[in-house]
């Protein structure tokens, strides 16, 4: 083929035409160097011709070159005489590939001066500025959406208002669930805030107590949300939920329909864990407890975990006592071994003192030199939770029937009455978030148990909400993963990490 353009050596306008058809034709055969190669052997021609330099572009891309392409189209997208429209689709699959997302908005800013009523431009202008995120805008860029009347642009819109398919194309793209298995756990952690089995108070909530269905039903109780809701991500939670009965069986299972996000103490067996999980669908939280584990071990574990190629995140509790270890463990944790290491400041009393507010200024500049962003949780706690403390409440009494049924009484009541105020916010949670309780009860979020219920797990009465609706259990929810529409710059990348964004 290139012999028959060697002939036709007094490059002209035909022989663009030929070049082109010929390196279209090795580039869709997979011939991406042949491609090339002819090219650069006539590349004068570049200069004058556009559509060779999208199809060299092209040929970039196929040699993943991306760098090299990108710059192409950018330019591309300065000559006003060639397609816009194309060249932008193809910039924008390539900043999507860089995570580049907030510069695949300004090329289609330029695109939309000359076609401003171009849906398909809207449409992924929208998806863009969510993952960037900024959902003011994309808020606005909806609005301008509804404004143009065809049945394209108005089915998306429909979608995106329904909730079953806006779950499949705008971030955060699945629900996520935090399953709170039990609270069974080998560890007794002095710090431990998870209610325990051998209290008295334990049964003070309903929602304490761990149904344990057989296993066969929970796996089809997971599947009834599959099929309902499409894969989801889960934070298997405890207690400690490797403990839990046919934990692997029930691993190999879920993770045939969603993805998981395990938080754990590393205590199990990592050989059996490799053996039945797989690391492009479930992610390791671990969390250092070093009341109970010595470095050591629980190194090796993540060595282990980390020759699987698992996505591993570590944290630990920065609690008075065990401060002194950070260091080290930062160092070879974070430092050596490559894995996010972050700190929890603890929230509670020690020594009659109510931490955070007492943490000296070396305590706190451990643990700022450790996690920079640590200071965000602990400025939090302080402000918000500074008369946190367990148990506090409750005062160690075991409630009668009747008094546990009246408390619920009251918090529905509560909710009644708050739906005459109107300052209460739109909120996701319910939508694309529900908090799992071991019993199988299912919440619209997990600010406190009891807030708005959405069925039962086990039982598959389970449903979720089908839009963003009002929330009526807080007026000033304190928490700052809270979905608030139109606010998504403050939460939308707190549940999507690459491993989420990658499908
Ligand atoms: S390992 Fe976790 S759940 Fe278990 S006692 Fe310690 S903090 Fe609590
Ligand atoms: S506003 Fe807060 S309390 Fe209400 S549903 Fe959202 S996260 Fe939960």
């Amino acid at each position: 083929m290139a012999d028959k353009l060697r002939s036709n050596e007094k490059m002209n306008k035909h022989s663009v035409t030929s070049l082109l058809e010929i390196v279209k034709k090795y580039r869709h055969s997979g011939k991406y160097s042949e491609a090339e190669a002819l090219i650069n052997e006539y590349k004068y021609l570049l200069q004058n011709s556009p559509e060779l330099n999208f199809e060299l572009a092209n040929i970039y891309v196929g040699l993943d070159k991306i760098e090299k392409a990108v710059e192409i189209f950018e330019k591309l997208l300065q000559d006003r005489n060639f397609d816009i429209i194309c060249t932008v689709n193809e910039l924008i699959k390539l900043y999507n590939r860089k995570g580049e997302h907030s510069k695949a908005v300004d090329c289609i800013n330029i695109a939309a001066e000359k076609n401003k009523y171009n849906f398909s431009l809207l449409i992924e202008k929208f998806i863009q500025q969510r993952l960037i995120p900024d959902g003011q805008s994309a808020f606005e860029t909806l609005q301008n959406l509804k404004k143009i009347k065809n049945n394209e642009s108005e089915m998306f819109v429909k979608n995106i208002e329904s909730v079953e398919k806006s779950r499949q194309i705008i971030a955060p793209y699945r629900v996520f669930f935090t399953w709170g298995m039990h609270y069974k756990c080998n560890y007794s952690c002095t710090y431990c805030y998870a209610p325990k089995p051998h209290d008295i108070t334990f049964d003070n909530n309903k929602n304490n107590r761990a149904s344990y269905p057989a296993t066969q039903q929970l796996i089809d109780s997971w599947k009834f949300v599959f099929d309902n809701y499409g894969m989801s991500r889960i934070r298997l939670d405890g207690g400690e939920p490797t403990v839990y009965p046919d934990f692997y069986v029930i691993l190999k299972e879920l993770l045939k329909m969603h993805r998981l996000q395990l938080n754990t103490n590393l205590s199990f067996d990592v050989q059996k864990f490799c053996d039945n999980a797989d690391p492009k669908s479930v992610r390791v939280d671990a969390s250092l407890h070093c009341e109970y584990t010595g470095l050591e071990d629980f190194v090796k574990k993540l060595e282990y975990l980390k020759k699987y190629g698992y996505k591993i995140v570590v944290s630990y509790v920065a609690y008075p006592d065990f401060i002194n270890n950070i260091p080290m463990a930062k160092k070879i944790i974070q430092d050596e071994m490559n894995i996010p290491f972050l700190i929890h400041p603890y929230s509670g009393f020690y020594n009659d003192r109510q931490y955070p507010a007492s943490y000296s200024e070396d305590e706190k500049n451990v643990i700022y030199n450790t996690d920079y962003k640590s200071i965000t949780e602990l400025t939090w706690r302080a402000e918000r939770k500074g008369n946190y403390k367990r148990g506090e409440k409750s005062k160690d009494i075991k409630l009668k029937k009747y008094q546990i049924e009246e408390n619920e009484l009251a918090k529905q009541i509560k909710q009644i009455e708050n739906k005459k105020d109107k300052k209460f916010k739109l909120c996701e949670m319910g939508r694309m978030y529900a908090r799992i309780y071991p019993n199988g009860n299912v919440y619209r979020c997990c600010v406190y148990d009891g807030n708005t219920y959405l069925g039962n797990l086990f039982d598959k009465t389970i449903k979720l909400l089908e839009k963003a609706e009002k929330c009526y259990d807080i007026k000033d929810c304190r928490c700052w993963r809270c979905m608030i529409p139109g606010e998504e710059s403050r939460w939308l990348n707190t549940w999507m990490d690459d491993w989420e964004i990658s499908f």
